[in-house]
Order: C-alpha cells, then sequence, then structure tokens
C-alpha cells in the first residue's frame, strides 16, 4: 500500500508505541488508577504528569494550561462550548469561526447558535484563508469566543493567527486555535492573545483516541461533562495514563522530527504536483505562497473523471488517499470547505504525506494516479488490461 492519508491518520511513532506498552504493562504488573494514592496509582499519575509537562513545553504552555481528552473533536468541543459557556456567564453570547472549521468547531458553534448565542461564519478566500480584517470586523465586546484554525485539514491552508491574536490580546473574547492539523510540521504554542488550542494525536504520531486542549489556567472555561473533576474540574473521567504517556512521547518526537518532516513532505509534494500537474485538466487548490499552506497537503481538482471511479481505482491500485471529502460517516459528500473555496471540479483529491512516506511511495503513487486517471478519461475500464495493481486498501475519506 501506498499510503498518501497522513492528514486522516499517521502511522504511530516508536517512541510513543513504547510508551504505551511501559504503561500499559508496567514493572509492578498493575496500573493503577492515577487519581487513587497508593504506589500503583502515584506511578500512574506521574505518567500523566510527565505527559502533561512534555505538552506544555511544545506550546508554549504550563503544565496547568493541558487538560487531556479523548481526541481533537473533544478538544475543540471543550474550547468552543466551554470557552462560550463561561463567557455567557458575563453576559458574553456571540461566537465567530471561519466557514472552513473542522465539523468539531463548526458544529459545536453551530449547536451553540441554537441554544441563544448568536454566530458569526466568517467567509474565506478561494484559496481557504480567511481574511484576519474580516474576523476583527465582527467581533464585539459581546463576542465569548473566536475559533479560527492554525490550517485547514483539507486545503492545507494555513492562517494567520499572530495577527489575530495581536489584535485581540485586549478584547476581552477568547481566542482559539485548531492546530490539529498544523502541528507535525509548524512550530504552534500559545502566545499572548492566543489562550486555547487543540491537538489530536493521530495526526503527529500518537495513537487514535487522546488529544489535548490548551487552555490557559487564567481564562474560564466550563466542563463538557459532570464527574469527578480529575483533569482541572474541566475534564472528568479516569486518566488514560497508557494513551497520554504515548501523547507525551508523541509530541516530543514530532517536534524533533519537525523539521526533517517538512523539508522532506516539500520537496515529495512538489513531485506530486509536477507529476499530476503534467496532465491536463488538473489543478492545485489552496495558497500559492509555501508560508501560507503545510508542507505536507496536496489538494488536486481533476476534469474530466468521477470522483467515485477515481476513488476506487486508487484504492484498487494500492494508493490510499482522500477523495471527495467528507469527515463524518464515511461516505463521500460535497465538502463545505470547498464550496466555502468556491472550488466546483467534478473530482477532487487531497494527497497528503507523513513522517513515514518514502520517496518511493511518491513516484508509485504519482504514476499510478496518472494511470488511472488516463485509463478514466479515455473510458476505458480499469480492469482492461488486467487489474491496474494488486493490492487494494480503502481510500479513506477526509478527516
Ligand atoms: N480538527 C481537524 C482540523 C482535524 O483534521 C481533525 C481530524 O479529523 C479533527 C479536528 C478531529 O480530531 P479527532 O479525529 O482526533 O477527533
Amino acid at each position: 500500500m501506498r499510503y498518501l492519508d497522513h492528514a486522516a491518520s499517521t502511522p504511530v511513532r516508536p517512541q510513543a508505541r513504547a510508551a504505551l506498552a511501559q504503561w500499559l504493562d508496567p514493572d509492578d504488573g498493575v496500573l493503577g488508577n492515577p487519581s487513587a494514592t497508593h504506589a500503583a496509582g502515584r506511578a500512574a499519575r506521574v505518567a500523566v504528569e510527565v505527559a502533561r509537562e512534555q505538552v506544555a513545553a511544545a506550546l508554549d504552555a504550563r503544565p496547568a494550561d493541558v487538560v487531556f481528552t479523548s481526541g481533537g473533536t473533544e478538544s475543540d468541543n471543550l474550547a468552543v462550548k466551554g470557552l462560550a459557556w463561561a463567557g455567557a456567564k458575563s453576559g458574553r453570547r456571540h461566537v465567530v469561526v471561519t466557514a472552513v472549521e473542522h465539523p468539531a468547531v463548526r458544529e459545536a458553534a453551530r449547536w451553540l447558535a441554537t441554544q441563544g448565542f448568536t454566530l458569526d461564519e466568517v467567509p474565506v478566500g478561494h484559496d481557504g484563508r480567511v481574511d484576519v480584517e474580516r474576523v476583527l470586523a465582527v467581533v464585539t465586546d459581546d463576542t465569548a469566543v473566536v475559533s479560527v484554525m492554525e490550517a485547514n485539514n483539507e486545503l492545507g491552508s494555513c492562517n494567520d493567527i499572530d495577527a489575530l491574536a495581536a489584535a485581540l490580546v485586549d478584547r476581552p473574547a477568547v481566542l482559539h486555535t485548531d492546530a490539529v492539523q498544523a502541528f507535525a510540521t509548524r512550530p504552534v504554542g500559545l502566545r499572548p492573545g492566543l489562550d486555547a488550542l487543540s491537538l489530536s494525536g493521530h495526526k503527529f504520531g500518537a495513537p487514535p483516541g487522546v488529544g489535548v486542549a490548551v487552555l490557559r489556567r487564567t481564562v474560564g472555561v466550563e466542563p463538557l461533562f459532570h464527574g469527578g473533576g480529575q483533569d482541572r474540574g474541566v475534564r472528568s473521567g479516569t486518566f488514560a495514563a497508557a494513551l497520554d504517556a504515548a501523547f507525551g512521547a508523541a509530541v516530543e518526537a514530532a517536534v524533533d522530527d519537525r523539521h526533517r518532516l517538512a523539508s522532506t513532505a516539500t520537496a515529495q509534494v512538489a513531485r506530486l504536483r509536477q507529476v499530476a500537474t503534467a496532465l491536463d485538466g488538473v489543478h492545485v487548490h489552496g495558497p500559492t505562497a509555501a508560508s501560507d499552506r503545510l508542507a505536507t497537503h496536496l489538494h488536486l481538482g481533476i476534469d474530466g473523471v468521477e470522483a467515485e471511479l477515481l476513488s476506487f481505482g486508487l484504492d484498487q491500485a494500492g494508493v490510499a488517499v482522500s477523495t471527495g471529502a467528507a469527515c463524518a460517516a464515511g461516505a463521500a459528500a460535497t465538502s463545505h470547505v470547498t464550496a466555502a473555496c468556491g472550488i466546483d471540479d467534478a473530482a477532487v483529491l487531497r494527497l497528503s504525506v507523513g513522517w513515514t512516506t518514502t520517496d518511493d511511495d511518491v513516484e508509485r503513487a504519482a504514476d499510478v494516479l496518472v494511470d488511472v486517471v488516463t485509463r478514466l478519461r479515455a473510458g476505458r475500464g480499469l480492469f482492461d488490461d488486467g487489474p491496474v495493481d494488486a493490492g487494494a486498501t480503502t481510500a479513506a475519506v477526509t478527516s
């Protein structure tokens, strides 16, 4: 399989696997409850707190700012709803997001709009980036939370969070950024005016099912669930010590590997782009300036092919990419991101490289892409001359 869908999920890094194994099977044979006071509990608690320090160090935060969650979706919900509810306590009931946020932010904000909050969804440009001035134009002293993603999961477009943070530093609104896609290749972290961000482990080498919401301690946040209040009183539930330890190890490994990954990915994406655009009717979407897009992502529109056949053909040839775009239940659907960017190609592809991608993967995937598109355009069946390749894998959809 040539796996070019790292933006959906990337393989677990060895450091994270080792941490997971160590804490699933600790030396004394018991993974205690980190809230228990006996030795097994204390040892598990140490694992959680070490991970918290690793995360804080990577994100210019304090350990007390870090809340462990089940992943990006929970982190985004906790930030958007938790900050909105806290703002409402002092009469601020306005929420601002962009039109291309991940559903974890977008649907959370839309739900708040059914619960007495007002919502502004700020439009983006054709390249998927939001104009900072357009965001600022809708922020008022009644705004509780502004959520603008560092980088978009489909197009890889990066926003100017520094400028937004600087402009909001003295305003009552709390700025949150979804840094889920950006963390693997770009330095992200809290900064003056940016008090909340979300990460998801499976996008940079931790197992799925663990993430963090980094919420500056000085900022009020209401919990999503009520219970024992284990994590700061903001997130109830027994700590997932082994997953949290794996997350901390993956954070360190990803930061150490960031520079290498960014430069390898830049070259690999340039090669994919070169081969793909040598075909007629292939459009590259997203920002043109390298500084405005993620090094790992390539978003293409392809004329003259049906999205479902393209997806099927690539899958059958053993190339895993995201087609169409649908973060929800696995079915290809029209993406709100491409719609918001005014992209109307019949078929779109997101190719995303990651820390395990080899140049050979890139060459093979590029060959297959050209072959499948050419066959489909010529009206030739995918299997006319025998299968395109052996070894199928299920193409994932965008997440
Ligand atoms: N935010 C962005 C930008 C994402 O790409 C994803 C991934 O699906 C999420 C949030 C949700 O993360 P998770 O899959 O950990 O719930």
